[in-house]
């Protein structure tokens, strides 16, 4: 699994190494330069190069996924129905962890990123217990077992 992420760089054409990787990275408003930034690319940016290589590129492709710091505990994804600016039917993910998070310990932070992901990889709309229960077994599954684990506290 390691080093895929390179290579996957390596042959897109007219991109540079910077722009792909960091295209799914930056698509959050922290405060650049500030010490939540610096840890939120770490972890996030961790969690892109561990995820499995067909995983990564799904995600790459969804156009209208943003990720927002919160003011709640924990991570969630809104899901909101847009109907102008982008296509019609589609889903605007707003996916959110909070700030509080981000001065925790970086494995409960991979854990919480990666179930939230996992809703926005699976296209989860709301929440239920059968729903999170698949979303830990969708992070699980790419090899965050631990960090899903640390973040339930378990
Ligand atoms: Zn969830």
């Amino acid at each position: 699994m390691e080093g895929w992420i390179n290579s996957y760089i390596e042959n897109a054409e007219n991109k540079n190494d910077d722009e792909i990787y960091y295209e799914l990275v930056n698509k959050f408003n922290f405060l650049m330069g500030s010490y939540m930034e610096s840890v939120f690319v770490e972890s996030f940016g961790y969690l892109l190069a561990n995820l499995p290589e067909e995983v990564f590129k799904s995600l790459l492709e969804k156009k209208n996924l943003y990720i927002r710091p919160g003011l709640s505990d924990g991570g969630y994804v809104l899901s909101l129905k847009v109907n102008n600016d982008i296509k019609k039917g589609e889903r605007l993910q707003i996916l959110t962890v909070s700030e509080s998070d981000l001065f925790g310990e970086a494995s409960e932070l991979i854990g919480i990123l990666a179930h939230e992901l996992a809703h926005v990889f699976a296209g989860h709309i709301g929440s239920s217990r059968e729903i999170e229960r698949e979303a830990d077994e969708i992070a699980s599954s790419w090899g965050f077992n631990a960090e899903i684990k640390d973040s339930r506290g378990i």
